[in-house]
């Protein structure tokens, strides 16, 4: 609440995942290695980029003029770092109509024979991977349905805040690929920048964000601390389990093998920044914290 009112509403998400085909780990895995076998060189690759993502978007303002940003590096259980990004624009460059979300986000597909690059990237890392009754036990499904709200609705043109989030424009056009034998078109296509797609070949969503509703949950998404696992060794068939109710309430952590990484190179984990200098006690307080 404190940055909302110092800075105002973020205005876009970004999340940056790392991509272990980028040519920077491939080219540096010694003969026989894995990319898994090298967290450092997943770490620091990682790390270059985010830097110059981070460069690209508060010092080259490709996506507009940014007063505040805030960042959190997380790896989940087995999965590679990933980045995600909340930026506050300046009130000159904030996102007020369809036309200017059509120009730093689509939702589409482009058509292959006009730029094969940014097909191949998106095919590969901007494809929600069709759920429902295609596949009914996609990690997204809860109760029947998509928890992400995939498959969109074709549109013909961007309309704004439904939830907090506008309605993408998906024309219903011959642009599609196959996934596991499955017809994709832009029903399935998750929001993204082409300029910061085909320069990062990564996934990178990039979703504006605008309604209460939608800061509240990104909000608490950055600041949501760190991953948590409680592990039970089972005696098998043997024996009965004691149960400890103090156990039971265990503070753990867990940490992958990647997010040791880096941790040992300290590498910045969570990051708030801001070109304005701040006015109240409680932002002064959060960003302290949060560094
Ligand atoms: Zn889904």
């Amino acid at each position: 609440m404190s940055i909302v009112r110092d800075f105002g509403n973020p205005d876009l998400f970004l999340t940056f995942l790392c991509n272990s085909k980028w040519n920077e780990i491939k080219k540096n895995l010694f003969p026989g290695q894995k990319t898994h076998d090298r967290s450092d060189l997943i770490a620091r690759v990682f790390d270059i980029k985010k830097k110059t993502l981070l460069q690209d978007l508060k010092k080259n303002c490709i996506l507009g003029r940014i007063v505040a940003d805030i960042h959190v590096i997380e790896f989940q259980k087995r999965g590679l770092p990933h980045m995600h990004l909340l930026l506050i624009l300046a009130d000159e460059d904030k996102i007020r109509d369809p036309e200017s979300i059509d120009r730093i986000v689509s939702a589409e597909l482009p058509d292959e024979t006009l730029d094969s690059r940014l097909h191949e990237i998106d095919k590969v890392r901007m494809i929600h991977v069709p759920c429902g009754v295609l596949n009914p036990y996609s990690p997204c499904m809860a109760d029947g349905i998509c928890t992400k709200g995939y498959p969109k609705q074709f549109g013909e043109a961007t309309t704004e805040n439904v939830d907090g989030y506008p309605m993408y424009r998906r024309r219903h056009n011959a642009n599609h690929v196959t996934i596991i034998g499955t017809f994709v078109h832009n029903r399935w296509i998750l929001p993204y920048n082409p300029y910061l797609a085909k320069k990062y070949n990564a996934h990178l969503n990039d979703e504006i964000c605008s309604s209460i509703r939608s800061i509240k949950y990104i909000l608490k998404y950055v600041y949501k601390g760190h991953d948590c696992a409680k592990v039970i060794f089972k005696n098998n068939g043997q024996g009965s389990i004691k149960w400890d109710e103090i156990k039971t309430f265990l503070d753990a952590r867990y940490e992958s093998y990647l997010e040791a990484m880096w941790r040992l190179l300290e590498r910045n984990a969570r990051k708030i920044s801001c070109y304005h200098s701040f006015t109240s006690a409680f932002a002064r307080h959060a960003a302290g914290v949060f560094l």
